[in-house]
Order: C-alpha cells, then structure tokens, then sequence
C-alpha cells in the first residue's frame, strides 16, 4: 500500500510522520518503508537541487513543474514500485497532489494541465489513501516563521497569496476524492494531530 502525506507549508506534516512512523513501526517492523519526494536517489536529489536554485536563476513555472515530475519518476523507480512489489507499506511525504496545488494553483499553470503531465511519469501510479494535513494559510506561515528561520527568504519572495491558493487547491483536492484523501484538522495539538492521523491509518489499514 501506498501512503501519502500531503498539506500547505507550516502544517506539521513531517512532525506528525516522524511521530506516526514512531507508533507503527514496532508493529510493522521490516514491512514499513518510509521516503519523501524526491526521494533519496541520485537523479532525483541532484534535480531537486536545481529547483531549490530557482530563487537565483529564472526558472519558468513549467520548467519547476516538469523537474519535480522527472524527480518524481525516478522516485517511483528506483524506491516506491520495488517496495510495493515487496508488499510493503510505503510512507510518503508529499507526491502528486503537491505538484496540482503548489505548480498548478501556486504557480498558475493550472491544476488540470500539471495533473495530466504527471501521468506521464507516474503511469497512474495513485495512493491508496492521502493524509491531508490541513491548516490555514496565516496559521501554516505563522508557524515556520516561528520556528523555521531558514524558511523565511524563501517564503518572503512567495507571497500569502500563494499560500492560500495551495490551500484552496488541496480543499478542492479533499472534495473531489473523499475516498482517497482523508483530512486530518492540523490546527489541533501536535499530539492531537497524531492521534487524528493514527485513527485514520487504522481504520484504513486494518491489521
Ligand atoms: O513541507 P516540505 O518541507 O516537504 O516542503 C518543501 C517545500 O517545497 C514546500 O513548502 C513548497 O514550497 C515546495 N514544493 C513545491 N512543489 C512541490 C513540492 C514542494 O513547490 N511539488
Ligand atoms: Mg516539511
């Protein structure tokens, strides 16, 4: 099974992934894979570094796009399809719907048009279930300045009104397909947050 966790800057979704992967991993042991896009391979980690450049080069919006879906690719490659295959559970922190709601809506391009390039890459590949961490934008970007100084140049040249279209999308992401992504209210406690995201792995996962 294949499991995404996804949500706007500032949500605690990686926290809550160390958190989660904590309280299942005894249980699971050797069966628990857990990666990030673009995942720990050398193709993917050197195009990631391309991107991250973006603020001193000029980089188009399509260009961002199509890089984070050849990352993505060899990410599926070279780490998810193997251990799916090896009927293992795979826990991933952000996939396809990053690219609809930060390309596609941050960015303008359009979520439809980065949706189908990504098939493309992915070949279909689809989560069996996405942990949508939700938080306000405000909320999300008062956080990281709280307690991620190294995120602030980056989030200044990115204006809140790039942050509430992120958002806007995954919403309209979470209405469209209620039986994939599951919303995990992000604005509670961290502990509360885990325990929200715990449930829905349960009952999704049962065994
Ligand atoms: O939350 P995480 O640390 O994984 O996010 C890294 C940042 O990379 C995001 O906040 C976002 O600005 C950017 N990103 C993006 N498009 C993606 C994935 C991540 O712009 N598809
Ligand atoms: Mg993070």
């Amino acid at each position: 099974k294949l499991i995404t966790f996804e949500g706007p800057d500032g949500a605690g979704k990686t926290s809550a992934l160390n958190a989660i992967v904590a309280a299942i991993q005894p249980r699971l042991g050797e069966r628990l894979v857990v990666t990030r896009e673009p995942g720990g391979n050398h193709i993917s980690e050197a195009i990631r570094t391309i991107i991250l450049d973006r603020q001193n080069t000029m980089m188009d919006d399509r260009t961002e796009a199509l890089l984070y879906a050849a990352a993505r690719r060899q990410h599926i490659v070279q780490e998810i399809l193997p251990a799916l295959r090896a009927d293992q559970l795979v826990l991933c922190d952000r996939y396809l719907d990053s690219s609809i709601a930060y390309q596609g809506a941050g960015r303008g391009i359009g979520e439809r048009a980065v949706y189908d390039m990504n098939q493309f890459a992915t070949e279909g590949l689809t989560p069996d279930l996405t942990l949508y961490f939700d938080v306000d934008a405000e909320v999300g970007l008062q956080r990281i300045q709280t307690h991620r100084q190294d995120e602030i140049n980056r989030l200044d040249v990115e204006a809140l009104s790039f942050h509430h279209r992120v958002q806007a999308a995954y919403l309209k992401l979470l209405a469209d397909h209620p039986d994939r992504i599951k919303r995990v209210d992000a604005s509670q406690t961290p502990q509360r947050v885990v325990e929200t995201a715990l449930e829905i792995l349960t009952t999704a996962l049962p065994t």
